[in-house]
C-alpha cells in the first residue's frame, strides 16, 4: 500500500473488512441506496486505523496554512464514529489537543462535556469517519463557533455525498476516498425496489 493509499486501495480495504457493502439499503431519513458504508468495521483493525489516519494526516500536512497551525490545532470530532479518527489524526499530526462532542440521543443537540472550554480564536479541525449529508459536522461547526473557536477545515476518511449534502466551502475538505453511491429519494423512485431486490434498513 502507498503512504497515501489510492482510492482503489482504500475501497479494497473497506470491502475486505466488510465496511463497504453492496445491496439495497434504506436509511432512517427515507433515502434508498445501492451501497452502505460502516467505517468502524474497518477501524476495528488497529493497523488499518493507523494506516488511514496517517494517510489523512499527510494530506492535511500538504496544506501549508494548516501545517503552520499544527502546534495550536485542536482536532474535534462528533462521538462516537469520529473518535478513532480524531485520535489517529492527532497522533500522526502531533496536533495540540483532541476532544469530541456528544449527544444523549439522536434528537438532542451535540454538546461538550461540563467544564470544557474552547479558547477564543482556537483553530479547530473537524474530523469524522464519513461525510454523507454533513448534518452532524455542520452542527458541530456551529457548536465550536458558538464557543469562540475557529474552524479551519474538515477531514474525513470517506466522502460519500448524498443529495442533501451541505456545502462547507470555502473550508478545505480532505478525504481518502470518494464513493459515488446511487441514491433514491424514496421507495417509489427506487430502481432496486422496482426490481424487487429485498431492502435492508440501516441506522445512519
Ligand atoms: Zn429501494
Amino acid at each position: 500500500m502507498h503512504l497515501i493509499p489510492t482510492q482503489d486501495e482504500v475501497v479494497a480495504l473497506l470491502r475486505n473488512t466488510g465496511a463497504l457493502r453492496d445491496g439495497h439499503y434504506e436509511y432512517s431519513n427515507g433515502l434508498h441506496s445501492n451501497e452502505y458504508l460502516q467505517v468502524p468495521l474497518a477501524m476495528r483493525y488497529y493497523q488499518h486505523a493507523k494506516t488511514l489516519s496517517v494517510a489523512l494526516s499527510r494530506l492535511l500536512r500538504a496544506n501549508t496554512e494548516i501545517r503552520a497551525m499544527i502546534p495550536e490545532l485542536s482536532i474535534v470530532a462528533p462521538a462516537t464514529g469520529g473518535l478513532p479518527v480524531a485520535y489517529g489524526v492527532c497522533e500522526a499530526l502531533r496536533a495540540n489537543q483532541v476532544y469530541w462532542a456528544e449527544r444523549e440521543n439522536a434528537h438532542e443537540p451535540q454538546h461538550f462535556r461540563q467544564y470544557h472550554q474552547v479558547q477564543p480564536g482556537e483553530p479547530v479541525l473537524l474530523v469524522d469517519d464519513i461525510l454523507r449529508s454533513g448534518k452532524k459536522l455542520s452542527e458541530l461547526k456551529n457548536l465550536v463557533e458558538s464557543k469562540g473557536g475557529q474552524v479551519v477545515g474538515l477531514a474525513v476518511m470517506i466522502y460519500q455525498p448524498n443529495p442533501d449534502m451541505i456545502d462547507f466551502s470555502p473550508l478545505p475538505l480532505y478525504y481518502l476516498a470518494k464513493l459515488d453511491a446511487m441514491y433514491y429519494r424514496d421507495a417509489a423512485g427506487c430502481q432496486l425496489c422496482k426490481a424487487g431486490v429485498p431492502v435492508e434498513k440501516v441506522q445512519t
